[in-house]
């Protein structure tokens, strides 16, 4: 599955409507500090599923909304679409029927987070299902944060091992165990 398009509404520091077009091949991004770099591998984060505020380096997951500047108050929503091209016919089945996936979460304050693929509402765990079986999910190792490497060398064996089975593929055969475990 190919990431084409990225495009953010209110998500941290881009509080206007950005859209992105990610081109074949290598992409990179580039600016001075703080211009929001990490903010945007963040939004491709958050929109697969994630529900760790800490890994959006925020105390609650509400965070991700523009919070206002000097000159502009803060949004009540963030919304971040990703798109993607399926010609391949690699998404799960249920997903599987079109040559472009749309995948969109959005956050509003005191609501929560919605997601839609392709115009129709889904669960997050839809989504998270989505990317683990892809073996590209929102903590997947194929996007490394900054300072991820030392964590890596720095983690305790079940954590490394959590990361190992996500470079496998097999994260989402690990989440569906645990959760005939639960039942
Ligand atoms: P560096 O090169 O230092 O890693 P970067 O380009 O990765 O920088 P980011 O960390 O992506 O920069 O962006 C940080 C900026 O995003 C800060 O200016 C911060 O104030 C802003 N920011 C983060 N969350 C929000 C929010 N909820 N509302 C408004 N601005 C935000
Ligand atoms: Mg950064």
């Amino acid at each position: 599955m190919r990431f084409t398009r990225l495009r953010l509404n209110g998500f941290k520091s881009f509080v206007d409507p950005t859209d992105l077009v990610i081109h074949d091949g290598l992409t990179g991004v580039v600016g001075p500090n703080g211009c929001g770099k990490s903010n945007l591998l963040e939004a491709l984060r958050w929109v697969m599923g994630e529900t760790r505020a800490s890994a959006m380096r925020g105390g609650g997951m509400e965070d991700v909304i523009f919070a206002g500047a000097a000159t502009r108050t803060a949004r009540h929503f963030a919304e971040v679409s990703l798109q993607i091209d399926n010609t391949e016919r690699l998404a799960p089945s249920g997903f599987n029927d079109a040559d472009t996936l749309e995948i969109v979460r959005r956050i509003t304050r005191d609501a929560g987070s919605a997601y839609k693929v392709n115009t129709k509402d889904v669960r997050a765990r839809d989504v998270q299902m989505l990317f683990a079986d892809a073996s590209t999910g929102a903590q997947s190792p194929a996007l490394v944060r900054q300072g991820q490497i030392s964590e890596l060398i720095n983690a305790k064996p079940k954590a490394r091992r959590r990361i190992l089975e996500e470079a496998a593929g097999i994260s989402g055969l690990y989440q569906r165990r645990h959760e005939a475990e639960l039942k």
